[in-house]
């Protein structure tokens, strides 16, 4: 099943993303968090690609495992880095062999240091765009690439940064999903830059559930992005009491999620963190679960 097929729907819908498993704890975990998740019919999930060979492999490996034994539409990341086009198209190869159809295709970041200059493989990918269109030429393959409300931190300006995100869509790919942000308007805005260039792709946020301080400063380093004063005002009181914090941080990303969907979004994409307790919480407030669980 394409991930754009699932989100025309007439209601809202949720996905959920999670990473590939370090160990075998860190594997139960996730297995635990995708069959709690799974009688909620999330309309697909996502598995992020990581910087080495073998988280590589459990990212093949994981998504492999979702389309194969439970009713779940997986959709895996690729980035472009370290990889030479040949070894993309293997990779891509790998993924089709096990079922897996929907592909986020994502530059990704230098390792070892995020904002530092990217360096292309000598036989890869300069930009996203040019994975799409590898991927795309690969097979029927639903493609997403990343989006970002505050701006690529290495882009100079919104406008440009746009133009962008709309060579990527024009390249091939079928939706967008946002990187973190704060607020709904800063969202918004973003989806208000792409209908002004006539792209009409659908374009999901991306919410994390804020339980601890953890996960808020995680959300500061993803977006690129400071805490803005009024969530501060809610969540800085309770930093030492973490039962307060996460029912604050809870009640925050469900009013940003009411928000969102009130503005039409077609769909929610939950960063779990490998954990469902809090997605499940937010979707069941939100009541975007099915009703007969
Ligand atoms: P690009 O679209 O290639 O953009 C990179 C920069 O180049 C931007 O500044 C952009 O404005 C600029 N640019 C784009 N096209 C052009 C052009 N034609 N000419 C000039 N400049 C251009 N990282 C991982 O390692 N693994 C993951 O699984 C992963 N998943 C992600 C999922 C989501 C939803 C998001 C939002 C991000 C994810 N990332 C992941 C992080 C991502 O790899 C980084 O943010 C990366 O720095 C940018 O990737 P991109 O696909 O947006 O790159």
């Amino acid at each position: 099943t394409a991930v754009v097929d699932r989100l025309r729907t007439d209601r809202p819908v949720f996905s959920v993303e999670f990473f590939p498993p370090r160990d075998d704890a860190s594997e139960r975990q996730l297995w635990r968090a995708v069959r709690e998740l799974e009688p909620l019919d999330p309309a697909f999930v996502s598995i992020t690609y990581g910087a080495g060979g073998s988280s590589r492999d459990r990212t093949i490996r994981t998504t492999g495992r979702i389309a194969q034994e439970t009713t779940l539409v997986p959709m895996a990341h690729l980035t472009g880095v370290n990889h030479s086009l040949a070894e993309l198209r293997n990779v891509v190869g790998w993924y089709a062999a096990v079922g897996v159809h929907n592909v986020l295709a994502v530059r990704g970041d230098p390792p070892g240091d995020p904002l530092g200059e990217w360096v292309a493989h000598p036989e890869g990918i300069t930009y996203a765009s040019e994975l799409v269109r590898l991927v795309r030429s690969l097979g029927p393959f639903c493609v997403g690439v990343a989006a970002f409300p505050y701006g690529h931190p290495r882009s100079g300006d919104l406008d440009t940064d746009t133009d962008h995100l709309v060579g990527k869509i024009r390249a091939g790919a079928d939706f967008a999903i946002a990187q973190l942000f704060f607020e709904a308007d800063d969202f918004l805005r973003l989806r208000d830059r792409l209908a002004s260039r006539g792209c009409d792709a659908p374009l999901l946020p991306g919410v994390m559930p804020l339980t601890t301080v953890r996960t808020l400063d995680k959300t500061v380093e993803l977006s690129g992005a400071g805490v803005p004063p009024s969530l501060e005002r809610r969540l800085a009181p309770h930093r030492d009491d973490p039962k307060a914090f996460r029912a604050a941080g809870i009640d925050v990303v469900t009013e940003l999620s009411e928000r969102l969907l009130a503005e039409g979004v077609r769909g929610l994409h939950f960063y779990t963190l490998n954990r469902s307790t809090a997605t499940r919480e937010v979707i069941g407030r939100l009541g975007l679960a099915p009703t007969r669980v």
